[in-house]
């Protein structure tokens, strides 16, 4: 292992052709948790060729979801993967966009950097890459670098030059190009073919690449034929035509890959400098994930369709389904079909708990309360993050308080009633001085990481065993403090809240046996093998609640039977 430490890392590149989604984000971070399981310090990073600055801006349903950093980064949902597979933080320089790189290269410009000079994409928009490429890599061993998109990209350009020129610098021994290509199966000729995998791995050497490992991605198994012809065709050895195949669960895909030899070849690639795979992490999951039988479903009612708009959400469910060896199924209902409480009660009268995440603008925010209502009245376990604690307070309000027009200022800036607002329109200038700068408000959004002091005693501090936390925040709007009084008149418990005791963080329910809201997004820190434990809770009363369905006669019983458990 000494042998690949000290100010020499070597360098992974990961790039992807043939389809978009291949699979490089959750190869990366295998791989760094394979590389981590040898001994090795990693660092994952990606260079994702779109042109915004990050992906705060860019719509769930068009990218997936934003994914937070501890120091307030809104990022790539891939940054997820690798935080979730490898166990280590990723931090604002995990990620470099086209965008941010070329406004790098303007303000150096405008500050007169340059001295003169012509500025051109080679040398200085490849130069801004390759530094980014190696911040912090003196400190590590290997750094796993994954481009976005797919080869033949017109944006990722810059980003294989950059990568060609990294190779000649550092050498061979120090820089490996990974390739992944989709494997395509027709089903009517019931045969593999190779042709486009062919194809992605010449458009990479037209670019002065030449891929040392190439990952075949496919459902089907590859044939010892089909390696031999990629392997004459695309210039690699056969043992360096890996097999990549689907599986049922993400988190075997470590084990697959170990199984069929990468972390070997990538290791032997740098001179075997590392110990052998201590997998017994990941052999535990994947006999949890063998002996999980039963389900529970959670229902998750947000607006945006497709999985990876709450990607780090239902990854934690998943690994708190893990940890309990218990099959958790996401049942995603669309808010806006909840157009009456009847149809919310009957949409949800199949879920064992129900999940509000976070979210932003009006469009399904009246199903989610009317969902929120359900969970409250008929006692089935919920959980509110984000957004979610917020409309659980104006649902609170609304039908307990009945402060009827109670409201957020995000939905509706004139309403009297604004009990979720911005800080600067609820409280006093000192005070909101103060705040901001503790909070470190530099836009509108509250970013990144920020402690939270829990009630002894509360359901939330049996669930975290601590009374002070740090969670990851994104949002703009707070639970205006002049709220609280009829708030707790109307049972909710304020069980979390910042230091100074100025803003809401955690709220529940004195009269439910769970009902927990959360400002924070408790999501982005729940890994495979060490699952959040809000959400170990939460995923334990579902499974309470599934338990005393079975055998009740109708929803009375159920609720009996939750009470008296
Ligand atoms: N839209 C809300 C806010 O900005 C909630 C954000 C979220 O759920 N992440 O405060």
């Amino acid at each position: 292992m000494s042998r690949c430490s000290g100010k020499s890392a070597r360098f992974v590149f990961v790039t992807g052709g043939v389809v978009s989604s291949v699979g490089k984000g959750i190869f990366s971070a295998s791989l760094g948790a394979l590389l981590k399981a040898r001994g090795l310090r990693v660092l994952l990073r990606k260079l994702d060729p779109y042109i915004n600055v990050d992906s705060g801006t860019i719509r769930p349903g068009q990218h997936g979801e934003v994914f937070v950093t501890n120091d307030g980064a809104e990022t790539d949902l891939d940054l997820g993967h690798y935080e979730r597979f490898s166990g280590i933080d990723t931090n604002r320089d995990s990620v470099i966009t086209t965008g941010r790189v070329y406004m790098n290269v303007i303000s150096k410009e405008r500050r007169g950097d340059y001295l003169g000079q012509t500025i051109q994409v080679i040398p200085h928009i490849t130069d801004e890459i390759k530094e980014h490429i190696a911040k912090g890599s003196d400190d590590v061993d290997v750094v796993i670098c994954e481009i976005g998109g797919t080869v033949g990209d017109i944006e990722g350009l810059p980003f294989l030059e950059a990568i060609r020129q990294i190779r000649n610098e550092v050498g061979e021994d120090r820089c490996l190009f990974i390739h992944l290509a989709w494997i395509v199966y027709l089903e009517n000729l019931k045969e593999l073919k190779t042709k486009p995998a062919q194809h992605s791995v010449k458009e990479l050497q037209r670019a002065g690449i030449q891929p040392d490992i190439l990952v075949c991605r496919g459902d089907m198994p590859l044939t010892r034929d089909i390696k031999e012809k990629l392997s004459l065709f695309c210039n690699v050895s056969p043992d360096d035509v890996i097999e990549g195949k689907n599986a049922s669960n993400i988190y075997e895909i470590p084990l697959t890959y170990h199984a069929v030899g990468l972390d070997s070849r990538v290791c032997g690639h740098f001179g075997n400098c590392s110990s052998d795979a201590d997998l017994g992490e990941w052999e535990n999951i994947a006999n949890n994930i063998r002996e999980s039988m039963d389900n529970v479903t959670i229902g998750v009612v947000g607006k945006y369709s497709g999985m990876d708009s709450y990607r780090s959400v239902f990854e934690a469910l998943s690994h708190s389904g893990i940890f309990k060896k218990r099959k958790v199924l996401v049942e995603f209902f669309d808010g806006e079909k909840f157009d009456s409480d009847n149809t919310a009660a009957e949409m949800l009268s199949s879920v064992d708990a129900i999940l509000v995440p976070g979210g932003f603008g009006k469009r399904a925010v009246d199903g989610k309360l009317r969902a929120i209502k359900f969970a409250r009245e008929n006692k089935v376990p919920f959980l509110g993050i984000c957004l979610g604690l917020q409309l659980a307070v104006i649902e609170a309000l609304r039908n307990i308080s009945g402060v009827s027009d109670a409201n957020s200022s995000e939905f509706d800036e004139s309403c009297k009633n604004l009990a979720v607002a911005r800080i600067e329109e609820w409280m006093s200038d000192d005070k909101m001085k103060k705040c901001m700068e503790r909070l470190n408000m530099g836009g509108t959004m509250r970013l990144g990481a920020f402690s939270c002091a829990i009630k002894e005693g509360s359901l939330a501090n049996r669930a975290y065993n601590s009374c002070l936390i740090s969670e990851r925040h994104r949002h703009r709007y707070e639970v205006n403090n002049n709220y609280r009084k009829k708030l707790e008149e109307a049972g909710v418990v304020f069980s979390g809240l910042s230091v100074d005791g100025e803003l809401v963080e955690i709220i529940e329910r004195e009269d439910h046996p769970w009902f927990l809201a959360v400002q924070f997004h408790p999501e982005f820190k729940s890994r495979p093998f060490a699952a959040h434990p809000l959400f170990i809770s939460f995923v334990d009363a579902a499974c309470e609640f599934c338990a005393c369905k079975v055998g009740a006669k109708n929803y009375a019983e159920v609720l009996n039977c939750v009470r008296t458990r």
